[in-house]
Order: C-alpha cells, then sequence, then structure tokens
C-alpha cells in the first residue's frame, strides 16, 4: 500500500489528508466562517473540532450547525476519488460540495424544536444609588411558527414604581 499523500508525497497520516496537505488547508480557507480554522496550533482532531464550535458561520452560506465534519467529510472523499479513481478535484468546489451537503443534510431533517442557547449574564452591578437613577428591563421571544418577535420593556425608578 502506498503510504505517500497522492497530492504532495508527505507521509498519509489521517492529520496530513484533513489538515496539512496543502489542498486541505485551501479547503479550510474556503469554510463559512467568520475567520479561518486554526488548524497548525490545535493539535488533536478533537481539539480541532471543538474549536470549531467557537467559529461563527457566516449567514450568506445559508447553513445552520457546525461545517467541520462536513469538511472533513468532503476532504476525506475528494481524496478518495483521486487515489481510486484519478478524479481531480479543486479546494474551492470540496469545500462548495460540503457546504451544499450540509444544507441539504439540513433540508430533509424533520422539524423539531431547537433548545435555546444558555446565555450566562454577568450579575447586575448597581453604579449609583441615585433617585434620579432608571432601571430598564426588557425581555424578547420568538415565535418560529409566526415567524415574529416580541419585545417588551418596563423602566422603574429606584422604589420600583413603573414609569412610562
Ligand atoms: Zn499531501
Amino acid at each position: 500500500m502506498n503510504t505517500k499523500c497522492k497530492r504532495c508525497g508527505a507521509l498519509q497520516t489521517i492529520e496530513h489528508i484533513l489538515f496539512h496537505c496543502r489542498f486541505a488547508r485551501d479547503v479550510w480557507n474556503y469554510g463559512p466562517w467568520n475567520s479561518p480554522l486554526n488548524l497548525s496550533q490545535v493539535s488533536s482532531f478533537f481539539k480541532k473540532l471543538h474549536a470549531s464550535y467557537n467559529l461563527i458561520m457566516l449567514p450568506p452560506f445559508g447553513v445552520l450547525g457546525n461545517a467541520f465534519p462536513w469538511l472533513c467529510w468532503t476532504i476525506w472523499i475528494a481524496r478518495n476519488h483521486l487515489l481510486f479513481e484519478n478524479r481531480h478535484a479543486s479546494a474551492t468546489s470540496t469545500a462548495l460540495k460540503a457546504i451544499l451537503a450540509q444544507k441539504e443534510w439540513k433540508s430533509v431533517q424533520p422539524n423539531r424544536p431547537r433548545s435555546s442557547p444558555k446565555v450566562i449574564l454577568p450579575p447586575p452591578q448597581v453604579l449609583s444609588n441615585s433617585p434620579h437613577m432608571v432601571f430598564c428591563k426588557t425581555d424578547a421571544s420568538w415565535k418560529s411558527d409566526l415567524q415574529a418577535v416580541g419585545l417588551a420593556r418596563i423602566f422603574t425608578d429606584h422604589n420600583a414604581k413603573r414609569r412610562a
């Protein structure tokens, strides 16, 4: 069995194929995130996967969820096509296949209620006890079946009396 990468001749390891080969790095640079995934300083596959959850998906790509497994999958498929069928694919088409596969997968999933992400707020801090201070309490809700948002605010003074 040939243990050298067919693209560059380096030792063919999973890490090399998925992350370190020039082709793979080019594919990762087309990932649908606000910044590229840092592949060099994160050592293991699972640490890279974990780091990918901190990336923000760019809305124009129209995908939700993490693109990391989809990019791994299409890089691996591109490797197999090259190795077994001598079929070449560009980094851009490989990245595009990952995004389209993710969108296709998402489109056939049944609509399930998603749990709201937990938001941990810092404890409130009162900067002063001025009698002129006004407090604002606000809340919002989202009703997905109506595609509508509701927003409410209550203003109170330091005695918790409502203001206009
Ligand atoms: Zn290579």
